[in-house]
Formats: C-alpha cells, sequence, structure tokens
C-alpha cells in the first residue's frame, strides 16, 4: 500500500513542465517529420478519432441531437472532426498541457488528489469539470461545444495506460526504445505506436490522419464488443458517480501501465522484442479503444439525454 514516493508538489513541476513541452515539440514535429525522427511516433489523432466514433455509434437519439446541434456552432457533423482539437490548441494554451494526463506515481496503489492532481490540473478533475459545463443547457453554445472538445478529448486520454502514471520518466516519454526499426518512446509506442501497426494506419501532418480508415477501423472494433462487455461499460451511474468513475478508469489505466507497459521492457532493443511487445499492448490497446467509446456514449448520453 505505501507509494513509492509521496512527490511534493513543487518538485513534480518541474517535471510536468518537461513533459508539456516534450509533448508541444511533438506537435511541432508532426510538421517536420524528418526532423524530429525520435518524436515521429509521437501523439497521432486515431486513437481519439477511433473512441470518437465508437461513441457516435451508440447516442441516443436526443444525445445525438445535442451533440449535432453544438457541433453545428462551427459547422461540423461529427464527434470525430473535434476529438484532437485539445491537442492541436496547446500550443496557445500552455496551462492545459497537464490536464491530458494524470501522474499517478507507476508503484503508487492508488490515486491520491492531493498528490496527484494538485490544484485540478489533472485529467480526473478537468472531465468532471467540462462536464458540468457541457450539461448546463443555460451555457452559451460555444462555450458548451468546448467543454464538448474537452470532454471527447480527455475520456479517450484517461484510457491511455501511459496517460495515468508518472516512474520520473515523463509518463514514459524518456523512456526510448526502438519500435519496429525505428527510434521511439514508450509514452509514443501507447499513443500511437501499437495501434497503427495493427491497423496500418499511416499519420499525417498536423493531427490529419485517413478518416475513412480510421472509422472503418473504429466500426470493426465495436462491433467485437460483446454484449455483456457493452452493458457493463455503459453503466456509468449517472453524473455525481461521473467523477468516481473517471478515477476507476484512471485506476485502470495505472494497472495496465504497470503490469504491461512497464513490465515487458526487457530486452527492448534486441531483435524481436517489438513484435513480443506488440502482441502484449495491441489487445490492451484494442480494449481500451473500445471501453473509452462505449464510455463516452454513456457520458454523452448522461449528460445530453433527453
Ligand atoms: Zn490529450
Amino acid at each position: 500500500m505505501t507509494p513509492r514516493s509521496a512527490t511534493p508538489a513543487a518538485t513534480t513541476l518541474p517535471a510536468r513542465r518537461t513533459r508539456y513541452l516534450t509533448r508541444v515539440a511533438a506537435f511541432a514535429c508532426a510538421a517536420v517529420l524528418t526532423l524530429c525522427a525520435p518524436l515521429a511516433d509521437a501523439w497521432g489523432p486515431e486513437g481519439h478519432a477511433i473512441v470518437a466514433d465508437i461513441a457516435q455509434q451508440h447516442l441516443d437519439p436526443a444525445a445525438a441531437a445535442q451533440v449535432r446541434t453544438l457541433l453545428g456552432v462551427e459547422g461540423l457533423q461529427r464527434l470525430d472532426q473535434i476529438s484532437s482539437w485539445a491537442d492541436g490548441n496547446r500550443k496557445e494554451r500552455p496551462h492545459t498541457g497537464s490536464w491530458h494526463y494524470v501522474d499517478i506515481p507507476l508503484h503508487a496503489n492508488s490515486y491520491v488528489p492531493a498528490r496527484d492532481c494538485a490544484r485540478n490540473n489533472c485529467v480526473i478533475a478537468q472531465i468532471s469539470h467540462f462536464a458540468q459545463v457541457l450539461a448546463d443547457r443555460s451555457a452559451a453554445p460555444a462555450a458548451r461545444l468546448e467543454a464538448l472538445k474537452w470532454v471527447v478529448h480527455f475520456v479517450g486520454d484517461v484510457h491511455q495506460p501511459l496517460h495515468a502514471e508518472d516512474d520520473d520518466d515523463k509518463g514514459g516519454n524518456t523512456v526510448q526504445v526502438q519500435f519496429f526499426g525505428r527510434g521511439s518512446n514508450l509514452h509514443a509506442v501507447w499513443d500511437g505506436g501499437v495501434l497503427r501497426h495493427a491497423l496500418g494506419l499511416v499519420p499525417g501532418p498536423n493531427y490529419s490522419f485517413d478518416h475513412a480508415a480510421v472509422q472503418a477501423a473504429a466500426m470493426r472494433l465495436d462491433e467485437a464488443i460483446s454484449p455483456a462487455d457493452r452493458t457493463a461499460w455503459s453503466a456509468i451511474g449517472g453524473l455525481p458517480a461521473l467523477y468516481h468513475q473517471t478515477v476507476s478508469w484512471a485506476g485502470e489505466s495505472h494497472t495496465l501501465a504497470r503490469d504491461v507497459a512497464y513490465a515487458h521492457l526487457d530486452g527492448r532493443n534486441q531483435a524481436g522484442w517489438s513484435q513480443r511487445y506488440q502482441d502484449l499492448a495491441w489487445p490492451v490497446t484494442r480494449t481500451r479503444l473500445q471501453q473509452g467509446g462505449v464510455r463516452l456514449a454513456a457520458v454523452l448520453n448522461e449528460l445530453l439525454g433527453g
């Protein structure tokens, strides 16, 4: 039960800042892939789009109508058009960098808000905050649309195992690995490397991607969800319970990071490791995308339903 260390907030701030800058650098590198090879696998939009596409399939009629109205404020039609907005706008909103993850120490057994989410600067607190704005029918449509963008993105983020841990390595960003012949890092492998390898996706610059290919992949993943899993994952228990649900989702991610992502790094620079790691990581990634999609639909149905 003893956490690896109860890191004081004062010492985590520089690390978080560096981690944020690393991700900003990754964003900048999206436009200059050849100059930034080690970061070329860094955050891509496909995982968020898959979560959004699965959710879109399962909105109830009232929630779907509200989503349509809110997206219409900016002439948009689909949730996958907004699912990476939160990453694309980090440069203009540097204070939002830490909203995308929660730094639960890798060897801690549970989430401790005072340690892991000081001043509400973590994904768990931000999902609840923006859920309230989204659910407020008296709020301005533009504000509710922005809240929708955050919620769609953050429900995806909290399901990514390496967005719910830190091992004094910026959430795996400083753990260098050779993944299928390319220099990468552990965080990037889980952000995009594994799913791109499994689904045959190639990222474009500036968060662009092949929407048709990603939507087709999302539909395949959606159809593979068993009725029992779909029912279990849809049970979010109402808006007041959402905070506890997000803590639970982050806890699942944290356990997967510790027991899968970090537990199989031995031999990571030797031949054959990438495929062995892929074989372990893809089933986990696939399930997390499926859970993220089903749960995002449940959240939106709860917040926007009739
Ligand atoms: Zn994010």
